[in-house]
C-alpha cells in the first residue's frame, strides 16, 4: 500500500456551493475565482464542478489557456490583468477579459496590434491600497481606455478589504468612495465588487458580477467556521490519511522534536502519515483537532515533516490503519487554521504536490 495520505475533491460539493451563491446573488452573474490552482483543489476539478458558472477568474494567462484546453469557451477574467505584451497577445488571442489597474497596462493595450476588442475590468483603489487607480485618476483612465479601438466593454471594479467583518460596516467607506467616483461615468456600465464575504453579508454591493472564491470551496471568508455554519456550504476538499504506528507512553515520556509534549500519564498515541511537507501547518499547537475514526482527538507534539501524533485516549477502538481526517467534510478546515493562527484559505492553497488527489 502506498503512503496513505490523499486529498479528496468532491466536484458535486463545488456545484452545490455554486448554486448556493446563485441563491445569495440572484441578480448577478458569477465569476468563479479559481486562482492559485483553484485554491489548491486543482483547476481541472474546479472546472468540472463549476461548469455552470458564468465565467472563471484567475491570475495567470496560462491557467486561462488550460481552461480553454479543457473545453471552456466562456468568459475568463485575468484578475491582475496582463504582465507584459506577450501576456496581452495570448489574452487577446483567447478572448480573455483583463483587469486594468495601472497606466502601464493601458500603454500595452494601446500598442497591441491586430483586430479584436478586449473586454476590460477597470480597477479602482477604493481604499485597500493594493491594486487600482486612485479615485481621482479613475475617470481619466476610463476615458483613455474608451478611446482605444482595442477595447470592448469596460466593467467597473473594486475589491473590499473588510467584507467579512462581523459588524457589517466593513465595506461602507469603500463602497461610498466607489459609488461617488463612478457616479460621474456612464450609468449603464456594469460593476463588479463582491468577493465571498460581501456576497454573504452585503447584498447592496452585489451589482452585475460577483466574484466568489472561498465559499465555492466550502470555507469561511473570515477564517472562522461559525461564520458559515448552517448556510449549507459543503467542504470540497477532505485531507485524509491513516494511523501508521501506535506508541504506548508512560507518564513523563515525550513526543516528537523538541519534546514539546510530555505525557501527563500513561497514554496511547497514534502516528498519522501527514506532516508539514504535505501542507499541514507546522504552527499547529498541542490540542489542535484531528478526526480519528470520526472522533475529534487532540494532536500532541510538534508537527514534523511527514508525521503528526494524536492522543487516542477517547477512541479506544482506533489503532493501526484507522482512518484520519485532517480537515474536510467532518472537520472544518477553518478550525484547524484557527488553531494554527491562519485561515482556511492558506491551508487549502498549501497542500503540496506530493499529496495524491482523488477527484470524485
Ligand atoms: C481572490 C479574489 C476574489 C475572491 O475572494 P474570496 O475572498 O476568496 O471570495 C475576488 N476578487 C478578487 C479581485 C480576488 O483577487
Amino acid at each position: 500500500m502506498p503512503r496513505p495520505i490523499r486529498a479528496v475533491i468532491r466536484t458535486q460539493a463545488l456545484a452545490s456551493n455554486l448554486s448556493l451563491v446563485r441563491q445569495y446573488a440572484k441578480q448577478s452573474r458569477i465569476w468563479s475565482v479559481v486562482k492559485a490552482n483553484a485554491y489548491g483543489h486543482g483547476l481541472q476539478a474546479a472546472w468540472r464542478g463549476l461548469a455552470a458558472t458564468d465565467g472563471f477568474a484567475l491570475l495567470e494567462v496560462f491557467e486561462g489557456v488550460r481552461l480553454r484546453e479543457f473545453g471552456w469557451q466562456g468568459p475568463v477574467l485575468l484578475l491582475e490583468g496582463v504582465f507584459d505584451a506577450a501576456d496581452l497577445e495570448l489574452a487577446r488571442r483567447h478572448g480573455f477579459t483583463i483587469a486594468v489597474h495601472k497606466d502601464e497596462q493601458i500603454d500595452l493595450l494601446a500598442a497591441a496590434a491586430g483586430p479584436g476588442k478586449t473586454d476590460i475590468y477597470l480597477k479602482m483603489n477604493s481604499g485597500m491600497n493594493r491594486l487600482g487607480f486612485a479615485p481621482a485618476a479613475y475617470a481619466a483612465a476610463y476615458a483613455r481606455l474608451r478611446a482605444l479601438p482595442q477595447v470592448g466593454e469596460i466593467v467597473l471594479m473594486t475589491h473590499f478589504a473588510n467584507a467579512d467583518a462581523p459588524d457589517r460596516k466593513g465595506i461602507a467607506g469603500q463602497l461610498g468612495m466607489f459609488e461617488s467616483t463612478v457616479g460621474a461615468l456612464d450609468r449603464s456600465l456594469s460593476r463588479s465588487l463582491s468577493n465571498s464575504g460581501a456576497i454573504l453579508q452585503h447584498p447592496e454591493a452585489h451589482y452585475d458580477w460577483v466574484r466568489p472564491g472561498i465559499i465555492l470551496y466550502g470555507a469561511a471568508p473570515s477564517g472562522k467556521s461559525k461564520e458559515i455554519a448552517g448556510l449549507g456550504l459543503k467542504p470540497v476538499m477532505s485531507l485524509e490519511s491513516r494511523i501508521i504506528a501506535v506508541q504506548q507512553l508512560r507518564a513523563g515520556d515525550t513526543v516528537g522534536y523538541g519534546s514539546r509534549f510530555a505525557a501527563p500519564r500513561a497514554m496511547r498515541i497514534g502516528v498519522v502519515a501527514c506532516g508539514y511537507a504535505d501542507g499541514y501547518p507546522r504552527h499547529a499547537p498541542d490540542g489542535c483537532s484531528v478526526l480519528v475514526e470520526g472522533v475529534r482527538v487532540p494532536m500532541v507534539g510538534q508537527v514534523s515533516m511527514d508525521m503528526i501524533c494524536v492522543d487516542l485516549e477517547s477512541v479506544p477502538q482506533a489503532g493501526l490503519d484507522s482512518a484520519v481526517e485532517l480537515w474536510g467534510e467532518n472537520l472544518p478546515v477553518d478550525d484547524v487554521a484557527e488553531a494554527a493562527r491562519t485561515v482556511g484559505y492558506e491551508l487549502l492553497c498549501a497542500v503540496t504536490p506530493r499529496v495524491p488527489v482523488s477527484v470524485v
